[in-house]
């Protein structure tokens, strides 16, 4: 790759090249994109691999002999290997691919919580969760009779593990929490979390969606059960993700769908289901996608994700001062250990009417409840002005959010 890190120091500019998106305009002027926590751009090393593949080696993966699909299927199964190395998963074949974290956390509720939740039992998560990390679970409540406890969220962002440890009971059989919040950017104490999951006898879940390109994640020291990712929040194509399970836990597990190659044998009589991950991969996957997912890690990799964490706390402790100049802001999500994302709101202007106007500026933010509405609720707002940073974004490109958003602030009072 053209991009290479130092040791303490990255090339923007040059990791900027990469993404062929970021030198266009937008409205006339230049496109700052700060809605990474949304999706984050890609480099041209994971197009040109969903290309390579189109253009090189398409063709259905597992069930053909000629080359073609020999090539195809050794792509995709080395995208298994590259990301078990990604979250140190102590078995390729614990990394099932899905379509992102909303599929993986279904998954889990549909193929673990069916088979071993019982009525009366106790699922927890916290009040800072993603929707893909409440409604799984309150379907699977309804039908169990089981009942959604919630791990209540302070003024700063941040849940008291000593709350988490009162919650927690012999009841609880599942606790689901997410590592880093997409509309805070808390980082959750989730090792700490898990260990109190596993006394208690209950399964842990952690919903990594924005954790997997900014926080380390070692998945056998954290101890989780099962850890969820999406692709295209990590530099890499939309429709992919992975869901990490414990092997003892996946091998007990009923197949999530039916179909195609999660099977070994099928009659009328009696069909017998494939080994992990397969039986968790009915049908034809997303394999260009996942493929390219691979080209994701290992730009990652080069850069070097402890390069890339330093760079972005630098940029969102500037984005933090620099944004406290602006009149009338409140800041929501201000813990010490918290990943790249800024989140308010502004006296006076509602979070719509500046998205609109920063975008006329060609800044991309995010507004609204960013699909966590409890947390807006429990907040007693509507929703949030959100900029949330790359690797590529820099601090001139913060400096000119900080004046821009004076500006409009300065049009309303
Ligand atoms: N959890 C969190 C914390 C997220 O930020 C997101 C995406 N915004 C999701 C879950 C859902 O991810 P996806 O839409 O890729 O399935």
């Amino acid at each position: 790759m053209s991009s290479i890190a130092t040791e303490t120091n990255l090339d923007i500019q040059k990791i900027r090249a990469d993404f062929p998106i970021l030198s266009q305009k937008v409205n006339g002027k230049p496109l700052v994109y700060f809605d990474n926590a949304a999706t984050t751009q890609k480099p041209k090393q994971v197009i040109n691999a969903i290309t390579q593949y189109y253009e090189g080696y398409n063709a259905n993966i597992h069930r053909g002999l000629h080359s073609l699909a020999e090539k195809a299927t050794t792509a995709f199964e080395a995208t298994r290997t590259t990301f078990q190395q990604f979250i140190n998963a102590a078995e390729s074949e614990e990394v099932i691919f899905t379509k992102g974290t909303t599929d993986s956390i279904n998954l889990v509720a549909t193929a673990y919580g069916r088979k071993f939740i019982q009525p009366g039992d106790e699922i927890l998560v916290s009040g800072m969760e993603h929707h893909s990390n409440i409604v799984p679970w309150q379907m699977l409540c309804e039908e169990k009779g089981a009942i959604l406890k919630v791990i209540p969220v302070h003024k700063d962002g941040a849940i008291s593990i000593d709350e988490v440890k009162e919650l927690i009971t012999e009841k609880t059989k599942m606790v689901s929490v997410v590592f880093a919040s997409n509309s805070l950017g808390t980082v959750n104490p989730v090792k700490e979390i898990a260990q109190l999951a596993h006394q208690a006898g209950a399964v842990m879940m952690i919903d990594g969606a924005q954790a997997a390109s900014h926080c380390k994640v070692d998945v056998q020291d954290l101890d989780c059960d099962f850890f969820a990712t999406s692709g295209h929040k990590m530099y890499g194509p939309t429709g992919s993700g992975i869901l990490y399970g414990k092997r003892a836990i996946l091998e007990k597990m009923n197949p999530y769908q039916g179909g195609g190659e999660m099977i070994k044998d099928v009659s009328f009589k009696k069909t017998t289901y494939n080994d992990i991950p397969y039986k968790f991969e009915a049908g034809t996957p997303n394999i260009a996608d996942i493929v390219a997912l691979k080209a994701a890690v290992e730009y990652i990799n080069a850069l070097g994700k402890e390069n890339i964490v330093r760079h972005e706390n630098e940029i969102t402790a500037h984005a933090h001062k620099r944004l406290a100049e602006v009149p009338g802001i409140n800041f929501y999500g201000t813990t010490e250990n918290k990943v790249s994302v800024v989140s308010f709101t502004l006296d006076n202007v509602h979070p719509y009417d500046a998205g609109m106007m920063l975008d006329a500026k060609g800044i991309a933010v995010r507004t609204g409840h960013h699909c966590t509405q409890p947390l807006m609720d429990h907040f007693g707002i509507e929703g949030t002005i959100r900029a949330s940073f790359s690797v590529y974004n820099t601090k001139e490109e913060i400096d000119f959010l900080a004046e821009s958003l004076k500006d409009i602030v300065s049009k309303f009072s």
